[in-house]
């Protein structure tokens, strides 16, 4: 009888992984609650990467898992095309831009299933509006090196990741890309002297590809996460934002911000725009949206794009845009759900503080290590560089010990991004472990 590894390993066509046959089985995943998930060997380990950064409220949540199954006996499925909709998605619509603070402007929730879809819709609209707008010849896309925005056609061209444009011919001549803001490598291994000296040389290359994609009536938008994750978790110099935004607005420039890993806690508030001290035109959001209980995505659109589209309604008619599963009534009762664990167990003041400790105790516990050379962070994204060791190296032995972490092989970093509901206690056996690798590789 064949195992569930080989049947897997057979049938199963998995995303980023070598394509052979000959290669060791992966983890099957049997159980999970809490911060803790079991394999088919009944190995349990500790998952401080919340899965792929998404299950923020942590795994098995009871109310979630109730209210999906509410939702699917009472309306198992309802679409929202031509017009129609089901009462779990016109809520989160409605909740979602009350989750917004007032000042924020955004007008209109879009759903889908992927964070992938959620900036695919955002590239579209961006293009809707300047056409709407009378300016068609805006088709191009700025975004950072490294950043991670999806795998479809468009946003695997939009994602600044080699390994996403490689034997795919991408990325497609529209879209650019800029420096990651990545302070430390600019310190100490590009001879800037300041953070504002580096922001200046930021500011100038994103004024210098706009020029080179034919000046800013040519540009649609700049996509950018509050802080890069996938990238090599990069928190930006503080005044990053304002002066990116400076630039963008005097071209004419729709700002959206990638939420897709940064909200629902993991920077410590509802959405991770508002540590950038910007304000977006429109925000895409997956992941923690639903803690990764079922698949679901949202667009918010901001006032300035739905102003403009609102005023050319009869010349766009209708919006050509959208999935069957579009604000399905399942995964929208278990957004609603999730947004509704967070509030009650305040789980955004309780993961700003666990982020602190987090941060705190990594610090505290390689402080002597020689190969650790830069820990950086915010909220419950924590990112260890390292030098003379490989990352993945590492991530490989916590995992032999039951830890599971994130190696970022371009930046050889190691990633922590812990589900909210991670405890002090647990924090320092996940920090213990990273240690004891730590010093152990570096006899
Ligand atoms: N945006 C960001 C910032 C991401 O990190 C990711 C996935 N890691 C995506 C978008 C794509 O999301 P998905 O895999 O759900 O398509």
């Amino acid at each position: 009888m064949e195992n569930l590894s080989q049947i897997d390993i057979k049938s199963h066509l998995h995303p980023f992984t070598p394509i052979s046959e000959d290669r060791t089985p992966g983890r099957i995943v049997d159980h999970a609650e809490g911060i803790r998930i079991r394999d088919q060997h009944g190995r349990t380990y500790v998952d401080a990467i919340s899965g792929l950064w998404c299950v923020n409220v942590g795994y098995g949540n009871r109310q979630i898992a109730d209210a999906i199954q509410q939702a699917s006996r009472t309306v198992s499925f309802a679409p929202t095309m031509f017009g129609a909709s089901n009462e779990y998605a016109t809520r989160l619509a409605d909740r979602l831009l009350r989750l917004c603070s007032g000042a924020s402007g955004m007008r209109k929730v879009f759903f889908g299933h992927s964070g992938s879809d959620a900036n695919e819709t955002a590239l579209k609209l961006a293009r809707l509006y300047f056409l709407a707008s009378g300016q068609p010849m805006r088709t191009k896309f700025i975004s950072c090196w490294d950043s991670y925005h999806g795998t479809t056609l468009a946003t695997a061209s939009l994602s600044g990741l080699p390994g996403h444009h490689r034997n795919f011919a991408l990325p497609d001549p529209s879209f650019l890309h800029v420096s990651a803001p990545d302070v430390f490598d600019a310190l100490t291994r590009r001879g800037f002297s300041s953070e504002d000296d580096y922001v200046d040389f930021l500011v100038k290359e994103m004024e210098d590809t706009i020029i080179a994609a034919g000046g800013g009536d040519k540009v649609a938008a700049f996509f950018v996460e509050p802080l890069m994750a996938v990238g090599g978790i990069l928190p930006p110099p503080s005044n990053y934002f304002p002066r990116i935004k400076e630039v963008l607005d005097r071209h004419d420039i729709l700002l959206v911000i990638d939420d897709v890993v940064c909200a629902f806690g993991r920077l410590g508030h509802w959405f991770g725009w508002e540590t950038t001290g910007v304000q977006p035109d429109m925000v895409s959001l997956a992941k923690g949206l639903t803690s990764g209980c079922v698949p679901m995505s949202a667009t918010l659109v901001g006032e300035r794009v739905w102003s403009v589209l609102e005023q050319h309604q009869d010349q766009i008619g209708v919006f050509g845009h959208g999935f069957t599963m579009s604000g399905h009534p399942v995964a929208a009762a278990a957004a609603l759900a999730n947004i509704e664990v967070i509030e009650r167990e305040n789980l955004l003041s309780k993961g700003k503080d666990t982020g602190n400790v987090l941060l705190y105790t990594v610090r505290n516990a390689t402080r002597y290590i020689p190969t650790v050379v830069n820990v950086r962070g915010r909220g419950l994204l924590v990112g260890i560089e390292l030098a003379g060791v490989q990352a993945s190296e590492v991530a490989q032995k916590c995992l032999d010990l039951g830890l599971i972490v994130r190696a970022i092989v371009g930046r050889n970093t190691i990633a922590l991004a812990p589900p909210l509901i991670t405890s002090e206690d647990d924090i320092l056996k996940i920090v213990g472990t990273i240690r004891k690798v730590l010093v152990e590789s570096n006899i």
